[in-house]
């Protein structure tokens, strides 16, 4: 099918982009379009004007620092995933977008779309919340910095206004003594997960658990992020305690069916999944800080 017809704006820098958006309450973002086209394509979004912020290279940053890794609108999947400096300031997230969909798709959908698309299917809205981040969102009014816990406010949903364009993302770094793991199962390489956990455990100087937390991807309306620290009691990891954390999480979490899985289906992958990455991710947490020890 063909999309409904529509204005094709492409602005080349930012402020003239803010300018059209302000005039086109209805227009919608074109980043790389890996989901908008389709959606417009099979007429299930109709819109009448395109703003295609491809040409503002003012938004081609990625930069990696002490505190964390920024990277703007443009940035593409592909990028980010081979970016060497943001997997070690914040390894979460090439463990994650390797999931996401094929290399032919990573090439052309950008990270910051993904996340302001707010698919809960989707794996960086999740990496977002779970690592703390935030989104810079701009308009002719000015800036605003949303955490991500107040940015997915509903299925596919944000808090973004209406004249507003997502310039950048925000990922802190991995804090010191901290291990990270993200795993999935998708009925295809490539597809959307049935469910997805991605954990961060942080140890004490002693290297007991001091802080385990996980976030589920395909499991609800919008990313959960559920703190697991509790189901350690002194820190230790064993059969008991992770069996714990996988129904801690489930009394969190509502799984859903779908026509791809049973909502009991679901439960059993995440409560699996939980206890699989908070036990590599503590295993990574003293690989890491056995490697900064040596350095
Ligand atoms: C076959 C297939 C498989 C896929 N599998 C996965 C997967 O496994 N995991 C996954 O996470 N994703 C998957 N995707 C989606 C892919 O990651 C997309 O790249 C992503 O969801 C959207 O990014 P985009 O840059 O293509 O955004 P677009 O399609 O251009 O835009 C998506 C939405 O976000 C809005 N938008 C985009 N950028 C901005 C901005 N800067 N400011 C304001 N609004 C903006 C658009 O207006 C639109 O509403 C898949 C896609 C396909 C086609």
């Amino acid at each position: 099918m063909k999309p409904a017809p529509f204005r094709y704006e492409r602005p080349t820098n930012l402020a003239e982009a803010l300018a059209v958006r302000a005039a086109e309450p209805e227009a919608k973002v074109l980043a790389g379009g890996q989901s908008l086209i389709p959606l417009m394509s099979m007429r299930l979004s109709t819109v009448p004007v395109l703003i295609d912020i491809n040409g503002l290279e003012e938004l081609s940053h990625i930069t990696v620092d002490d505190s964390g890794v920024r990277f703007g609108a443009i940035v593409r999947h592909s990028a980010l995933l081979a970016h060497d400096g943001a997997a070690r300031v914040q390894p979460l997230i090439a463990a994650a977008l390797q999931h996401v969909a094929h290399a032919t798709i990573r090439n052309r959908g950008t990270s910051v779309g993904s996340i302001v698309h707010a698919d809960a299917s989707g794996e960086m809205p999740m990496i977002l919340c779970l690592t703390g981040g935030s989104l810079t969102v701009a308009s002719t009014r000015g800036r605003r910095e949303i955490p991500a816990a107040d940015l997915f406010v509903g299925a596919m949903e944000t808090s973004l206004e209406p004249d507003e364009i997502a310039v950048e993302a925000f990922m802190p770094a991995l804090p010191a003594r901290s291990g990270i793991a993200y795993d999935e199962v998708a009925r295809r390489h490539g597809d959307y997960a049935l469910c997805g956990v991605g954990a961060v455990v942080t140890h004490d100087e002693e290297g007991r658990i001091e802080h385990a937390r996980a976030g589920f991807v395909s499991v609800s309306d919008v990313p959960e992020v559920v703190d697991l620290t509790e189901c350690f009691p002194g820190g230790e990891l064993d059969e008991g305690s992770l069996a714990a954390a996988g129904e801690h999480a489930l009394e969190r979490l509502d799984p859903e069916p779908d026509i791809h899985a049973t909502a009991d289906y679901r439960a059993l992958l995440a409560r699996t999944l939980t206890a699989r990455v908070l036990r590599a991710a503590d295993e990574d947490a003293r690989a890491r800080t056995m490697q900064k020890g040596r350095a």
